[in-house]
């Protein structure tokens, strides 16, 4: 067996021949013939010439060997509805799904937007979109009318799949009157609505466009649809996603390479084995849901969790319980659900019997050693720490006990993988920082690996300039995360160069949430920071400036105005959104040129040096922020 460094060396230096390996984890129709193409930076393309199939992967081809054993664990707490699909039905369901899609005209290409809370439903439509090479684009369920219309506007999809309600902590919140917003609101109109009836929320459906799940598929009860083979460069899916503007990327990802990158991590990262359990905490809106609770596990022939619910609800140890009953031997999550988790009795975990469980992987936010010690003092298996982003579609760093068990340092999600050429530059001169401990953004050469997005959909030349633009003098992938390396190799994030804020490890745009405060009329400016939270990482807050200072004269008018504020988000964007505070002032603190100081206010909110104000136009603009958070 080569040392990790080898593995990792042999990946850098001979790409082809690495990759070519891993390629025969997966089926193909039509084996590759060109692995790396590097034609044309900064877009690789992988597996050229090869033919293949995500759903076939999923599913297909675990049918003679585990036809009969599960492959999607569907639980909610929120419905009570708690059931298991087998590898053999859910390839029945998935072909059910395809055939109804198919008769609404859904063909090669076509996007399906999908917007839908965590049902088995979901996961179907998924599988089925892949089945037939149509291109889905799951919008996560706790986005609002806004927000869904961006995203309808850009992804152009012929048919919307949804359902009447989704549910959280016991709450019903309709998707229904959003859904039928975010079309009003968007130039694009979707020929179809597929809409799944849970029985939450009444539904009034348009006639002609909207259709009902259960009556289309009683329609089209037994039907068989073939996988169809698909270029490994076509595309499978994309994925919105925040970033510097309001207005989301589409992250576009393609099929073969995608396969492979997540048949490799199963085996080197996550260690997941046919016919074992993998319980992945996240929604199936966000990249980790795409990649861990759908394709990777299933890929690897392992069942998946499909978890509808609070992590606390009814108690604390509900996530432990379905460890104990489905015998999970790898589970992943997000450091706020731990430390949401951390608050409550450990008792309600020692309940249960875990010996099932090798691994905990941990992502989507910093991992703050407290929180780190606490839950594998507690589970006493390794907790695993890995960094990655929508955009590169599996971790950049992490450890691959895989390949050779290797430490976790705290505070570190680890070393490079296999086929990341990660580097750390200096942001003014585009050096490359090689001593250890020295600050800088974290980039990627090319030939970026498997798995990493194609393209911003439809716009090549924002995924250019966006992500390849901004290190002087070189073509690399900025990560825009800061970052250094200790003496070892092992990386430390340190967050980001931009303006990209992460709640409860979900990515939220600055600029999103100020366009949104700004459609409030009595709001003349606004800005947005992230402000380092106990629970969630960071919260947003949104420093206001009103139209007319009487309109915050008192406590009680601000307090009106900033519930009216924090209800435009919520009606726009999402609960999720929602700034923890909206503070009025009376004007903000910007450069000379008009550049709003964002990163000068939220140093001053977390009680930091502001740093360098030379460029600042008017000092009493932070001064006012001070006074205002004195106790
Ligand atoms: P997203 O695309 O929503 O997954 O967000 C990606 C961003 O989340 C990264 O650019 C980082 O800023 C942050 N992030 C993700 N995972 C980690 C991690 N393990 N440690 C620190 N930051 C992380």
């Amino acid at each position: 067996m080569p040392s990790y460094r080898e593995f990792h060396q042999r990946s850098i230096e001979q790409p082809d021949e690495f990759w070519a390996e891993q390629a025969r984890l997966i089926d193909w129709e039509t084996p590759p013939r060109r692995i790396c193409d590097n034609d044309r930076p900064p877009f690789t393309r992988w597996f050229g010439g090869g033919r293949t199939n995500l759903c076939h992967n999923a599913v297909d081809r675990h049918l003679a060997e585990r036809g009969g054993q599960p492959a999607l664990i569907h639980v909610s707490t929120e419905t009570g509805r708690e059931e298991t699909l087998t590898f053999a039905q859910l390839h029945e369901q998935v072909q059910l799904s395809a055939a109804m899609l198919r008769g609404l005209g859904v063909g090669k290409g076509d996007r399906v937007l999908i917007y839908m809370p965590m049902v088995p439903e979901a996961v179907v439509a998924m599988l089925a979109c892949a089945r037939i090479g149509a291109i889905h684009s799951v919008v996560f369920g706790g986005f609002a009318s806004g927000s869904l219309a961006t995203r309808i506007e850009d992804a152009a999809p012929r048919v919307v799949v949804s359902a009447d309600a989704g549910s959280r902590g016991g709450k019903v919140i309709a998707y229904k009157p959003l859904l039928d917003e975010a079309i009003r609101l968007s130039t694009f109109k979707p020929e179809s609505v597929l809409l799944l009836d849970r029985g939450l929320a009444p539904v009034e459906r348009v006639p002609g466009r909207d259709h009902d799940w259960g009556a289309l598929a009683a329609r089209h009860a037994g039907d068989t649809v073939a996988c169809e083979w698909l270029d490994a460069t076509d595309v499978s899916y994309t994925m919105y996603t925040s970033g510097t503007t309001g207005r989301p990327k589409g992250v576009q990802r393609d099929v073969g390479g995608y396969a492979v990158a997540l048949a490799a991590s199963m085996k080197h990262i996550f260690q997941g084995e046919a016919g074992q359990t993998f319980f992945c905490t996240s929604d199936i809106g966000w990249v980790v849901g795409h990649s861990y609770i759908v394709y990777g596990p299933l890929i690897a022939g392992m069942a998946t969790i499909l978890y509808e619910g609070l992590p606390v609800r009814p108690d604390a140890g509900i996530w432990w319980s379905l460890v104990e009953k489905y015998r999970v031997g790898v589970m992943f999550s997000a450091p706020t659900a731990i430390r949401v988790l951390k608050k409550h009795d450990a008792a309600l975990m020692k309940r249960h019997d875990l010996s099932s469980l090798r691994a905990l992987f941990l992502a989507g936010e910093p991992l703050d050693e407290p929180t780190a010690r606490w839950i594998s003092g507690e589970l006493g298996v390794p907790v695993i720490d890995n960094y990655w982003q929508t955009e590169t579609g599996w971790p950049i760093l992490t450890i691959a006990n895989g390949v050779e068990p290797r430490p976790s340092r705290l505070g570190s999600p680890g070393v490079p993988m296999y086929g990341w050429k990660v580097k750390l530059l200096d942001s003014i001169s585009g050096e490359e920082l090689d001593g250890p401990d020295q600050k800088g953004v974290l980039a990627i050469e090319l030939p970026t690996p498997p798995g990493f997005m194609q393209t911003v959909w439809r716009d090549d030349e924002r995924f250019v300039d966006t992500y390849w633009k901004t290190i002087p003098g070189r073509m690399v992938y900025s990560t825009f995360d800061w970052a250094i390396r200790d003496a070892d190799g092992y990386y430390y994030i340190l967050g980001r160069t931009d303006d990209v804020i992460n709640v409860a490890g979900h990515r939220l745009g600055t600029r999103e949430i100020e366009e949104c405060i700004c459609r409030h009329p009595a709001v003349a400016e606004v800005a947005v920071v992230g402000v380092a939270d106990a629970l969630k990482g960071q919260v947003a807050v949104a420093f206001a400036v009103p139209r007319d200072a009487s309109a915050v004269a008192d406590e009680a008018s601000r307090l009106r105005l900033e519930g009216e504020i924090m209800k435009v988000v919520d009606e726009r964007l999402g609960a999720l959104a929602r700034p923890a505070r909206v503070r009025f002032v009376s004007l903000l603190p910007k450069t000379r040129s008009g550049k709003l100081l964002r990163r000068a206010i939220q140093a001053v909110c977390e009680g930091r040096d502001p740093g360098d104000l030379t460029t600042i136009e008017d000092p009493g603009a932070l001064q006012q922020i001070r006074e205002l958070l004195q106790p």
